[in-house]
């Protein structure tokens, strides 16, 4: 009988890296995705013939360089443009902004709108950048539990953080509770400015730019960094498919196997540790470990199972939080748009940024009034990428891809369905787009719609967030996806998590999987010395 070191469950990007770190160490590992597709939420599709178009996942900004290099990506065609300008948003009064790379060249952009916000924006890019640095040292850190005989690692994180000052710490704590728009309001006069940078305020969050805690929301997004570029996003030849398939490539070629079609319906269990899993199918396959990419509620509640839990530890997952407002909306389009605001060449300034339609903060916050109160938004944020700008052949020749990041659409509607809505919810990104960019409705040939239900029932997310739950502080680093097992471990001996739902949470970026795959190997070393001295 087969026994495998490490069964993976779920084979999005998560999963393939857990399994390309434990091949790398010489583990004998197994990865197991229910989709007929490995990549989970970082995927290419092919909706219309002829069309790769990234169904979920569409830009590139937290994968760091590390692992990029210690899984050799390159060598399996990792291959991400910076985009610049960062973001490109016009106004309905004809003006538009850019927002750059090099922050000169954004205050110089700002200046046209407000002379004092672009004096302030180089002010608040050094600090915004000093404290996006400080959360990056926490990414690689894996979060000690909350107990005494935790307090070994938590002194060992505390000198990790040792050059951080108490201004430092304070302001970490404050970017933790206020919202975004206090954030904002104390930088910058001008609504429009707000309204550009206030964007990341909201993505992939179930809150607006008013709320409390969304200033970190805006925070997490500078966290990433792109070919060396702090904060920036890129694109990806081939989709956000190709990063994972070339993770999934390196796995592979470290003697990973990797099988699509395969669903598992649960982990086996025996006195308190695993002992592998079953299939949909009802075959067994047997592991000493078994790790979850799959979200926290699936891993805890389906796989391992609440008769396995004790009632503490189903209550804290029965209350994590995985609300969200997100629809993406892909389009096949016959030619760019060309927006009021841009005089330039076409493909331009609008096609090669991320164009995002946020004239002010006030706009955002209407977006997320109606979704508190069930309704999608009547005028939702947008934010889109034109694939094509820069490779043509992800389209039949001539034809472009838009991808359309938008909120707020609620997982549950009070009034009607999404088997309704789903329609006049693309119609009204179109609406929107034909006001900024006229002739734009005449370019359309193809829309998919993909609600909060579809991400749910395409990808797992449960409840459709993007993050695998809700980027809360209370859901964060030790309390991620819940207390006590914030370290990756779970209750039961030999399984844990490496998905999104660990720290640091939602993005393209490999960091959970890494992290959890350097906990299963210090567990492995571990038995492998007791067994020694027994
Ligand atoms: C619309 C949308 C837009 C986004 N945009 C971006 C972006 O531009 N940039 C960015 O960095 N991030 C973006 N994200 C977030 C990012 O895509 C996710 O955080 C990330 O892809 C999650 O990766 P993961 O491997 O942790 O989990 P997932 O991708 O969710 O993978 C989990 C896998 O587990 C599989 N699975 C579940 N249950 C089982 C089971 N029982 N048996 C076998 N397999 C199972 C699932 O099929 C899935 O493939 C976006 C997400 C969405 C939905």
């Amino acid at each position: 009988m087969k026994i495998w070191d490490s069964i993976i469950v779920g084979g999005g990007h998560n999963g393939l890296a857990c399994a390309a770190y434990l091949a790398r160490a010489g583990m004998d590992v197994l990865v197991l995705e229910k989709a007929a597709k490995e990549g989970g939420a970082s995927v290419t599709e092919e909706p219309w013939a002829g069309y790769q178009v990234s169904s979920a996942a569409y830009v590139v900004s937290l994968m760091p360089e590390r692992i990029v290099e210690e899984l050799e990506l390159k060598k399996y065609g990792y291959d991400v443009k910076t985009l610049d300008p960062d973001y490109w948003v016009p106004y309905p009064d004809g003006s538009h902004l850019s927002l750059w790379n090099d922050a000169e060249r954004t205050a110089e952009s700002i200046r046209k709108l407000s002379k004092a916000d672009a004096d302030a924006f180089l002010k608040f890019d050094e600090y915004f950048s000093r404290v996006a640095n400080l959360m990056r040292d926490l990414l690689f850190v894996i979060p000690p539990n909350l107990s005494f005989s935790e307090i070994p690692s938590a002194i060992r994180v505390a000198a990790k953080l040792r050059h951080w000052t108490r201004k430092d710490i304070a302001e970490v704590v404050r970017l933790f509770s206020i919202s975004g728009a206090d954030f904002l309001d104390e930088w910058f006069e001008d609504d429009r400015v707000k309204g550009a940078l206030g964007t990341q305020t909201i993505l992939g969050a179930w809150c607006g730019p008013m709320s409390p805690g969304s200033a970190y929301v805006l925070l997490h997004h500078w966290i990433g960094q792109v070919n060396g570029v702090a904060g920036a996003w890129g694109w990806a030849r081939g989709g956000m498919g190709a990063v994972s398939r070339a993770i999934g490539d390196s796995a592979r070629a470290r003697g990973a196997e990797i099988r699509v079609g395969a669903p598992v319906r649960r982990v086996l269990i025996q006195g308190g540790r695993t002992t592998g899993v079953e299939l949909s199918d009802g075959e067994i396959i047997h592991a000493r470990q078994v790790i979850s990419s799959a979200h926290p509620s699936t891993t805890y509640l389906d796989l391992i199972g609440s008769e396995n839990l004790d009632s503490e530890v189903v209550h804290k997952i029965k209350r994590y939080k995985t609300r969200s407002g997100t629809v993406k909306v892909n389009m096949g389009l016959s030619e760019l748009p060309k927006p009021t605001a841009w005089d330039g060449d076409t493909p331009g300034d609008p096609h090669t940024g991320i164009f995002a339609i946020s004239p002010s903060l006030e706009y955002l916050e209407r977006a997320w009034d109606d979704a508190k109160y069930g309704r999608a938004s009547a005028e939702p944020y947008l934010e889109g990428v034109f694939p094509t700008a820069f490779q043509p052949d992800l389209a039949p020749s001539g034809k472009h891809i838009a991808l359309f990041y938008t909120q707020f659409g609620p997982f549950e509607l009070s009034n009607g369905s999404w088997e309704t809505e789903r329609k006049a919810y693309g119609d009204r990104i179109v609406k929107i787009m034909e006001d900024y960019c006229p002739g734009f409705s005449q370019s359309v040939e193809h829309v998919e719609v993909l609600a909060p239900p579809d991400l749910e029932s395409r990808f797992g997310l449960i409840g459709g967030n993007i993050m695998q739950g809700e980027m809360s502080v209370d859901q964060m680093f030790s309390f991620r996806p819940i207390p006590d097992y914030g370290d990756y471990r779970s209750p039961i001996h030999g399984v844990y998590l490496c998905g999104s739902g660990t720290h640091p949470g939602g993005g393209v970026s490999g960091i959970p999987a890494r992290n959890c795959a350097q906990v299963v190997l210090k567990d492995r070393r571990r038995s492998k010395l007791r067994f020694w001295q027994s």
